[in-house]
Formats: structure tokens, C-alpha cells, sequence
């Protein structure tokens, strides 16, 4: 059993007459008219607690696709109980043993159930179909595969012997479970987070975004038909509140795996702080969070490019990705041309249902989501420091539409430069050609955050000094290219100050986050 490096999963093209589109549309019809009723699962059997939430299609908020049942106090104490006593056969099955379970649920999904999975994930996340390609289908599947391989990587490292010694290195897993709490905004995510721990040997409580759980479920029941055992992954779809209370807090918690808003993260990393005392480990604290990431373009740069990364990088998935482009600072002597190709641009998209595959945007993920970025706006528009440039409008009479938009700042300090609002709504600030060490720093210092950034130039002393001069701001920096579409085993991600720990997922820095090493000494 030696596994060679992956290769990424091929990303299909769902083209008119495709066997991939039709069954994909077949797929759509059918989660349409049916409803699905989504129980707990914890120690592999599946309980109906009764407490339901409905699960609705963002673009068209009257239609209810089925009901989730939500895990409480009692759920989620029975998880834990379940995840101590899987625990120590899980951890003591031969590895190849685990490998050959993630490596099959890679397969399914990638086969058997891929229209599944993307439908379910484009109807309860209002993705059009590429995007649910690349995020529930391929980058999922390469989680799977890559963090298998590294993980064979990782156990195969061992310490040095000397005469009538032999050292090694145990790679155990973590005394205790790991808590895994997951965003709405990738499938790829809520599948990582929980698998990455279990891969080298822990088990785990996954609680998943209570708007992505139809795909999030979904690809649990691949895992089990892949052959994971009972209790090694229990998926409670719970409130957030009684996570924290009763799992967080818990005595057994070794390690908690979080993707989403830095507000919450640092709740739960104070919960954590209150309680340390009462932990049998230090909980390892991994955390993918908040961004607010920039596009930087010098003088020198290839305009029709630029024009093309900021589109594509502030608009696609209605700019809800942590790395979204959303700030944008450009030399003044570039934007007359740019702005045009914006305009001309940004007047092609097209927003709507996500079954009309013509549709490059959908809506934005519910009400709430809606609204905080309709204030931003109207804050916008009322202010004096700015104005909307392109776009603006909102509307959520049938879905939470809101129109792809560029806001022009005045400052690089305005509201909507800074503030993470995670929704399809670009700031430019266009800066003096000599104010370019100014810009970099107020580039560098405005917000709290360092996740994703591109720089845009052709000058290559341009683009050294730039990259210099932001060098913590991005924890994944592009040169030339969006600030989005990281691929796992190309471009491990993760970022750092507000913006996580940067355990880059999808590598072998997050998989030792998951390992408790007990390095031995024997004398022969
Ligand atoms: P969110 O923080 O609202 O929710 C994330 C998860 O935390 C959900 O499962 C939610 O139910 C849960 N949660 C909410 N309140 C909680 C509480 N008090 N206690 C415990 N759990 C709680 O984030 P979201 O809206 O799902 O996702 C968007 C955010 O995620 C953005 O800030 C985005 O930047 C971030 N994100 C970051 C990355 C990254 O790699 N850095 C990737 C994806 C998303």
C-alpha cells in the first residue's frame, strides 16, 4: 500500500448534451419535487428529534426543500459518549484501513453520487453548477485524496537511531474528541473539517452550517456507505449556542476545527480560555476565519486582466467566499480604461435560478445575509465619502438577489474597505500614481485581516516591493491572478491575523494538528 502523489479531480464542464448535465438537471428536478427529512446521526444510527428547521432554495425562498431535525442537550452529550467509545478501535485500525475508507467516499462522490451532491448543493447553497463542481465535488474529493497521501507522508518520517538505540515516533491521535463546527459557504469545508481529524485517527462531532446541511448531509451518507464506522463521525446538525455550551466546553474536547466569521471563533477561543482548567489536553484550536481581501494594482499592470480578476473574483458565489475580492486599490492613471471594461463587464452578468445554467450569480445565502449587506449599501449610498459606482440594487421578493456592485471610496479607510460584508460588493479606491508606499500601507493596516490578496503588475521590481510591503497581509498572495480558487495540493490555504491560524487546509501542517507524537527510546 503506497499511495503516489493525487492528481486533482478533473472539473466537468456540464456543456450542452453532456451526460453530466443531464443527469444533473434530472438530478435538480427531482430534489425539487421531493422533501427530504434529515435526521442526527451519532454512533452511525440516525435519530428524529422532532425539533425541525426547514431547509429553503436561497433564489426562491418560498420553495422548502425538507426539514432537518436539530440535535439539544441530550443529542449532543450522546455524541460525545459515542465519539470516547469509537475512539480507541478507530485510532488502533490499521491505517491503510482508514486511508481505503476516505479514498472509496472520494470515489463515490466523484462517481455514483456527484449529481447528488452538486444538486443538492447548488438548490441549498444557490451555487450555479461550476461553482458546486469545484467546491462539493472536485475540492472535496481532493481533500479526501491529498490529505490521505499526506498522511502516509507524515508516518513515514521517523527520528534517527544511534548505536543500541532505537527511536521512533508514534503518531497517535488526540486523547479526546475533536469538535468540528463548519460554514455554509463550501460543502468542501464542512467534508474537511471533519475528515481531516478522523483521517489520522480521531473521531469527531461535526455540526454543520444550518444552511448547507442538505449537502453536508449528504456527503456523511457517503462516508458511511464508504465503510466509516459508527461513532467516528457524528453529524448533529445543532444551535450554535448549545455547541459551545455542552461540546466546547466539554472535559474530553482535544481539538476543535472551525471554519467561519473570526467573531465566532474568538467566542469559542474564550470559551475555551474560561475552561482551560477542566480540559484532560489543551484543546489544539484551528481556525479558518474572516477576510477582507485585496486586489493591488500598479501602474504597470495589464488592464484587460485586472478587469477580468476583479469580476471574477468580487461577483463569483455572489462574492461569499472567505477570499472574495473586495477591496481594490488602483493607480489613478489606469482607471479611465478600467473603468470601462468594468461597466462593459459587469453589465454581461447574469443573475437568477440557479437551474438556468446561463447564470453566472445567484442569491446570497438568506435573510440575514441580505440585509446586513443591503445596510452596507444604503450606508454607502447616504455617505460622502463615496458612492455606488455599478449596481446596488437588492431585491428579495423571491430570492436574496443583490446586484453585483462597485462602490468608489474616497478614502481607503471607508466602511466598506475595511469591514468584511461577504456579499457581491467591490470597494475601489483609486490612489495618486506617487502615493504608491501611502496606498501599500493603508493596504496593509486598514483591517484587521490577512487572508487572500493579488498583486497586480508587470514591472518585476514592482511586484518584489509590493509583495514586500504586504507580506502579512495574505497568508495565500496572488501575483497576476485572482485572490480566489486555491487547489488543494497547488496552493494550500489559509490566512493569519483575524483571519485564522493558518493550519492551511488540505496540507500536512493541519493533519499534525491532529496528532499526539509520543516519541520512544529503546535501548537494543
Ligand atoms: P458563521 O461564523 O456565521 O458560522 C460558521 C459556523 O459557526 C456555523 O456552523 C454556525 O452555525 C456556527 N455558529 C454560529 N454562532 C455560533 C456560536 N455562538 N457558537 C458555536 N457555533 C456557532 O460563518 P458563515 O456565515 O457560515 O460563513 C461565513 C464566514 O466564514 C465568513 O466570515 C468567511 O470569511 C468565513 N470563512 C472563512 C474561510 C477561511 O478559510 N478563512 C473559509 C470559508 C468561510
Amino acid at each position: 500500500f503506497e499511495l503516489k502523489f493525487p492528481e486533482n479531480e478533473p472539473i466537468k464542464g456540464y456543456m450542452p448534451g453532456s451526460p453530466e448535465r443531464t443527469a444533473l438537471k434530472a438530478e435538480l428536478d427531482r430534489q425539487l419535487t421531493s422533501f427530504v427529512e434529515i435526521p442526527v446521526i451519532i454512533g452511525g444510527k440516525e435519530i428524529r428529534t422532532g425539533n425541525k428547521v426547514q431547509m429553503i432554495c436561497p433564489h426562491d425562498h418560498q420553495k422548502v426543500l425538507g426539514e432537518y431535525h436539530v440535535a439539544g442537550e441530550k443529542e449532543l452529550l450522546l455524541a460525545i459518549e459515542s465519539a470516547e467509545a469509537a475512539r480507541e478501535e478507530w485510532e488502533n485500525m490499521p491505517w491503510e484501513h482508514r486511508a481505503t475508507i476516505f479514498l472509496k467516499a472520494a470515489d463515490l462522490l466523484t462517481g455514483k453520487y456527484r449529481a447528488k451532491v452538486a444538486a443538492s448543493c447548488m438548490l441549498g447553497q444557490s451555487k450555479n453548477p461550476f461553482q458546486a463542481e469545484i467546491d462539493a465535488i472536485c475540492e472535496l474529493a481532493d481533500f479526501l485524496r491529498f490529505n490521505t497521501y499526506y498522511t502516509q507522508e507524515i508516518y513515514k518520517q521517523q527520528p534517527m537511531n544511534t548505536p543500541g538505540v532505537w527511536n521512533r515516533v508514534e503518531y497517535r491521535a488526540l486523547d479526546g474528541f475533536v469538535a468540528a463546527i463548519t460554514p455554509f459557504n463550501f460543502t468542501s469545508i464542512g467534508g474537511n473539517l471533519s475528515t481531516a481529524p478522523a483521517m489520522v485517527g480521531n473521531t469527531v462531532l461535526w455540526k454543520p452550517s444550518s444552511t448547507a446541511v442538505l449537502s453536508n448531509y449528504y456527503f456523511m451518507q457517503i462516508l458511511m456507505e464508504a465503510g466509516l464506522p459508527a461513532g467516528v463521525i457524528n453529524f448533529v446538525p445543532c444551535r450554535g449556542a448549545d455547541f459551545g455550551r455542552i461540546v466546547v466546553s466539554h472535559p474530553k474536547m482535544a481539538g476543535f476545527h472551525f471554519t467561519g466569521s473570526t467573531a465566532v471563533f474568538n467566542g469559542i477561543w474564550n470559551q475555551v480560555g474560561t475552561n482551560i482548567n477542566k480540559y484532560v489536553s489543551y484543546p489544539r484550536l484551528v481556525g479558518e476565519t474572516g477576510g477582507k481581501d485585496f486586489i493591488f494594482a500598479h501602474e504597470s499592470a495589464d488592464v484587460e486582466a485586472l478587469a477580468c480578476a476583479m469580476v471574477l473574483g468580487a461577483y463569483e458565489y455572489q462574492g461569499q467566499k472567505c477570499s472574495a475580492a473586495s477591496r481594490a486599490y488602483i493607480p489613478e492613471s489606469l482607471w479611465g480604461e478600467l473603468k470601462g471594461r468594468l461597466e462593459e463587464e459587469i453589465g454581461k452578468i447574469k443573475m437568477g435560478d440557479v437551474r438556468n445554467f446561463s447564470n453566472l450569480m445567484n442569491a446570497v445565502i438568506d435573510q440575514n445575509s441580505f440585509t446586513n449587506i443591503k445596510n452596507y449599501l444604503d450606508y454607502a449610498r447616504e455617505s460622502k465619502d463615496a458612492e455606488i459606482l455599478i449596481g446596488g440594487k437588492c431585491d428579495d421578493s423571491v430570492g436574496y438577489f443583490v446586484e453585483p456592485t462597485v462602490i468608489l471610496a474616497k478614502t481607503p479607510n471607508f466602511k466598506t474597505m475595511v469591514e468584511e460584508i461577504f456579499g457581491p460588493v467591490m470597494t475601489v479606491y483609486v490612489y495618486p500614481n506617487d502615493k504608491l508606499e501611502e496606498t501599500l500601507k493603508a493596504c496593509d493596516t486598514a483591517t484587521i485581516y490577512g487572508l487572500t490578496g493579488a498583486v497586480f503588475a508587470q514591472d518585476r521590481a514592482a511586484i518584489i516591493k509590493i509583495a514586500r510591503a504586504l507580506d502579512h497581509a495574505a497568508g495565500n498572495f496572488y501575483i497576476n491572478d485572482k485572490p480566489t480558487g486555491a487547489v488543494v495540493g497547488q496552493q494550500p490555504f489559509g490566512g493569519s491575523r483575524a483571519s485564522g491560524t493558518n493550519d492551511k487546509a488540505g496540507s500536512a501542517i493541519n493533519l499534525y494538528r491532529w496528532m499526539n507524537q509520543r516519541a520512544i527510546k529503546e535501548m537494543l
